[in-house]
């Protein structure tokens, strides 16, 4: 039964058939749950992934490009925001694996899975912005009392509660 487009899973064997061919593969598939720092793939994301896919004389190559919405929280003003990212990709499936960068076939198959999640958690951003220009809180987000501070009735309470723990028992002078 043909799950239209919601595998990584490529079958290669017709395009094997001759060194040189080459064909382009779309697929939207599940990407929730990726995470980097605040960043991350909502639950329910999609991913469109792009594939181009060539012949080699012994192995096949692969340059994709996965694009996938990101939630996160902007490292300014703490706000939450989001956005697109788009990452690019390039892996060569060969007859002869090699554990490391020559990855292996999968039957008549080459499995992009771990290439695209891979893509898309290096293309979370690390400090996400909600704006390149986002200037941080506004003015009054968050009760911060700068001015008065003299005045001891109006410490915040809960700084005063910290002043209470603070005690030096070898200094009976405080
Ligand atoms: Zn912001």
């Amino acid at each position: 039964m043909s799950s239209r487009g919601a595998s990584l899973r490529i079958p290669v064997a017709e395009l094997r058939r001759r060194p040189g061919n080459r064909s382009t593969v779309e697929r939207t598939v599940p990407i929730g749950g990726l995470a980097v720092g605040t960043a991350s793939t909502p639950a329910d994301a999609m991913a469109d992934v792009r594939l181009d896919l060539e012949s080699q004389h012994d192995g096949v190559t692969v340059r994709g490009r996965v694009r996938a919405p990101w939630i996160g929280e902007c490292r300014r003003c703490l706000e939450p925001t989001g956005g697109e990212l788009e990452a690019e990709f390039a892996e060569v499936f060969s007859d002869h694996p090699d554990g490391a960068e020559l990855l292996a076939f999968d039957g008549d198959a080459v499995d992009l899975t771990d290439s695209v999640r891979d893509a898309v958690v290096l293309g979370l951003p690390l400090a996400p912005l909600c704006r390149s220009d986002c200037s941080g809180p506004e003015p009054g987000a968050f009760p911060v009392r700068v001015e008065g501070t003299a005045d001891p009735g109006r410490v915040d309470p809960r700084w005063a509660a910290l002043d209470e723990l603070r005690f030096d028992p070898d200094s009976p002078d405080g």
